[in-house]
């Protein structure tokens, strides 16, 4: 017989556990919502088929850094899929620093999404979805904790092969992170922390959230292929230049990274952070290493920078 559920929640149903959900604000048609109350629709194609894309830029000391860039990133992620915003990036600047102002936080991890949405009609043609725009501010978090911060990461090189360029372009910031999480879970049967993957020909290419670096004689080096142009790693592009430091983007082996004299992994998430073992075995001494610090420390100097930082006006 068929059991139809009753209409009407019953109270435990309603029942929400703000446990759950960091202390932040969102914003989603048209309103600013407690995070435990911005939800969207099963029938999205963004859940339903990771047809979206985003962008997370961070605010340190109540400002954002690198503000521009991200949004860069973000619109033309949306160019590329062939969807559309009802707001100009403006817009999108206002609500970002609502979002942020009325969650209070000083350190916060802001996220702008939009998602192909759905079709009032439920076509299964995408160009009849009516886009989405999503946008949160939670505290601040890091792919390292603290502790991970002064000893450095330990990782492991996972076999699994990130999804191939041609299939989803890399320039579009996605949700297409089956192949990362399944490094992410090779990485903890192997004792480490997190992963690195490998692109298709078997290179190393990125981990969950973040792209890496080596550094050798004094030159870093970082995947040039397969991975997300990561705005860390722009950064780091950035801040070698300034400081007179050699940085290329070209293909990295397994072996060399194993060879490398300092490593480091790069993400809005945490910034630079050190990796000091790879698959169980020290990077050089096993230390985190001089121009991994400098790194960090410019970085996060560069934070009051006026030409790359914008203020939240807190209300
Ligand atoms: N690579 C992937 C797959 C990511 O998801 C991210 C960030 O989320 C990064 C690299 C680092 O990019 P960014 O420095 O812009 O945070």
């Amino acid at each position: 017989m068929t059991q139809f559920l009753p209409v009407r929640p019953t109270v435990d149903e309603c029942y929400v556990d703000r446990r759950l959900y960091p202390h932040g604000v969102a914003f989603m048609d048209g309103q600013y919502l407690p995070m435990s109350e911005a939800k969207i629709s099963v029938l999205d194609w963004g859940f339903l088929h990771s047809d979206a894309t985003y962008d997370t830029v961070h605010v340190w000391n109540g400002k954002f850094f690198r503000l521009d860039l991200h949004l860069e990133r973000f619109f033309r992620g949306i160019e590329l899929l062939r969807m559309r915003l009802p707001y100009d990036r403006e817009k999108i600047v206002s609500i970002l620093t609502t979002c942020v102002g009325l969650s209070g936080h000083k350190s916060a991890y802001v996220e702008m999404i939009c998602t192909r949405g759905s079709s009032p009609t439920f076509s299964r043609d995408p160009r009849h979805a009516e886009n989405r725009f999503i946008a949160f501010a939670v505290p601040f978090g890091s792919v390292a904790n603290k502790e991970q911060l002064e000893r450095g990461l330990h990782v492991a090189i996972s076999e699994t092969v990130r999804i191939p360029p041609k299939s989803v372009d890399p320039e579009i910031k996605n949700y297409h992170w089956l192949d990362l999480v399944k490094g992410l879970f090779d990485a903890y049967e192997m004792g480490a922390e997190t992963a690195l993957i490998l692109d298709t020909n078997g290179h190393i290419a990125e981990g969950p959230g973040f792209n890496v670096f080596l550094v050798k004689d004094g030159s870093l080096r970082t995947p040039a292929f397969g991975v997300l142009p990561g705005i860390t790693r722009r950064t780091v592009f950035d801040l070698c230049a300034e400081v007179g430091l050699s940085a290329t983007a070209a293909d990295i082996s397994r072996a060399e990274i194993k060879r490398a004299d300092e490593v480091f992994i790069t993400s809005t998430a945490g910034g630079i952070m050190p990796v000091t073992r790879i698959d169980g075995a020290a990077i050089a001494n096993g230390r985190v290493g001089s121009v991994t610090r400098r790194l960090m420390d410019l970085y996060w100097q560069k934070h009051d920078e006026p030409l790359w930082s914008t203020a939240v006006i807190y209300p």
